[in-house]
């Protein structure tokens, strides 16, 4: 598990005193709710999320209505760190809260003028945004070859290391479409789990309850724990 001791976020840590105390000037905080939608496929983004408490997921939709999440987000990380540097930019992805959580908010363009005058802040973000598309091109591989059981175990693991506490609330059909599976195949995969000890499952609530043997299922995607940056400022 996240050491929990900090308020904030890995990314506004690991800023110098000064960049962090420009950054929560320009920024607000946000509470949000498990399921609320922060954009849909298309939207212009105006605002970027440091998530300190809760998980935001980016869900990619197909034309005939299918899901899977593409990446999520949580302490480690900001909603679209290239915002800081690119110029205005597209949401490919629908994005909401995957748990209840708190996050600073800070507008697309009060960042980039940020980013622009502070170095440090533009190296750690850069970073972050660096270890998202490493991420992005590894499950880019892991979706096309790994099974689901693996999937959703890595998947668990990576919830896990983004929540306090043991347990999810997530109904099957959710599951599904997190996973970009059948309602079926999600069932067989937690029936699986549940055999070996590893989680306990019932009306749409999943309790960790073995993390080895999680991590003994999930593919070699999972990289253990989350993310830092690298402190290249
Ligand atoms: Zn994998």
């Amino acid at each position: 598990m996240m050491s929990t001791a900090s308020p904030y976020n890995t990314l506004i840590d690991s800023l110098s005193p000064d960049d962090r105390d420009a950054l929560l000037a320009a920024s607000v905080p946000f509470d949000f709710k498990v399921g609320q939608i922060f954009l849909e496929p298309g939207d212009t983004v105006e605002h970027v999320y440091f998530v300190y408490k809760g998980i935001i997921s980016a869900v990619a939709a197909m034309a005939d209505g299918r899901t899977v999440e593409v990446f999520m987000v949580g302490r480690e990380g900001v909603t679209h760190p290239s915002a800081a540097t690119a110029g205005a930019i597209t949401s490919y992805s629908r994005q909401a809260a995957q748990a209840d959580g708190q996050c600073r908010r800070i507008e697309v363009s009060r960042l980039r003028a940020l980013a622009d005058e502070r170095e440090g802040l533009r190296a750690v973000v850069s970073a972050y945004a660096s270890n998202l598309q490493a991420e992005l091109e590894q499950s880019g591989a892991c979706n096309a070859l790994h099974r689901a059981e693996q999937r959703f175990a890595k998947w668990l693991l990576r919830c896990h290391d983004r929540i306090d506490g043991d347990t999810l609330n997530l109904t099957q059909e959710y599951l599904a479409s997190m996973l970009g599976s059948q309602r079926t195949t999600v069932n067989e995969a937690a029936q699986g789990l549940q055999k070996t000890g590893a989680i306990t499952y019932s009306r749409g609530k999943i309790t960790i309850v073995d993390r080895a043997a999680l991590e003994r299922t999930a593919c070699e995607c999972y990289n253990g724990r989350t993310r830092e940056p690298a402190l290249t400022a």
